[in-house]
């Protein structure tokens, strides 16, 4: 099964800037895939679309076989989303922010409870359950959206650039998370502008330059070639 797959995507913005030229992308179940491309180069637009954030503007996008434009509210239960940026209340607890979640998904209000407790565990930041967001580091707001995404059990998870800004250290303790819950079925997909992190993680990769896939194949081969 395709979790992923995308033909003939194409982007532009209001004022002209083609964003994405046409690109085509296809993810496996199971895989670990990194969309790679320097500043600029559309991988944000693109998961972007893939989560319905963007709206397109040609192409078609399918989610475990989901189409984004007739089968929108299946294909959003499919996936988890990291942004980049901090989109969370900054007010609000570590334990509500992953909790409320639930209202977006129809997670029952119990099984979120129990869910937030397991992947907040697992992401240590249990012990911050009760703190209100803004007085967590940079790194905790980063697993605290990872802990909110994985909330209503996505079979996708959408990583963009997870590790931007974060330390060596808590980079390697979240790429050990990363592999663990792809080993457990779930299928993952991170943007990246570090070849070292897609060449740790990942098995297949894209690489995007100014709104064109220009070399799609597994970590293996794209090494040999270097
Ligand atoms: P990346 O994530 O690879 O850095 P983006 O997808 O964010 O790239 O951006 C691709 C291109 O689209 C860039 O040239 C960027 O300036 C432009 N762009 C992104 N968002 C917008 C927007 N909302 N309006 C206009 N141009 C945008
Ligand atoms: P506020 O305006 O209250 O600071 P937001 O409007 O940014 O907060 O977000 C409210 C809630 O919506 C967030 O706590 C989060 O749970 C959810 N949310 C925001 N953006 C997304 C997203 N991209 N994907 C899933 N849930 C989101």
């Amino acid at each position: 099964m395709k979790a992923l797959s995308i033909r003939g995507l194409k982007k532009t913005y209001k004022g002209g800037h083609e964003a994405l030229k046409g690109i085509d992308l296809d993810v496996e179940e199971g895989d670990f895939f990194a969309l790679l491309g320097p500043n600029g180069a559309g991988k944000s637009t693109t998961i972007g679309i893939i989560s319905s954030l963007v709206n397109k503007s040609s192409g078609t996008v399918n989610v475990f076989g989901y189409d984004l434009d007739t089968q929108l509210v299946d294909l959003k239960r499919q996936i988890g989303l990291v942004p980049q940026e901090f989109n969370f209340n900054q007010f609000e607890t570590v334990q509500q922010i992953v909790v409320n979640q639930a209202g977006y998904y129809g997670v029952p209000r119990e099984l979120a409870k129990q869910r937030a407790e397991k992947y907040l565990k697992q992401l240590s930041l249990w012990d911050k359950r009760d703190s209100p967001a803004r007085m967590l580091s940079g790194g905790m707001k980063r697993r605290l959206m990872i802990a909110r995404a994985l909330l209503h059990e996505p079979k996708l998870l959408i990583l963009d650039e997870p590790t931007a800004g974060v330390d060596i250290e808590l980079r390697r303790s979240m790429w050990d998370y990363l592999e663990t819950i792809n080993k457990q079925g779930i299928t993952i997909i991170l943007t990246t502008h570090y070849l070292e992190e897609a060449e740790t993680l990942c098995r297949n990769i894209a690489i995007i330059d100014q709104g064109t896939i220009i070399e799609n194949t597994s970590i293996k081969r794209l090494l040999a070639t270097l």
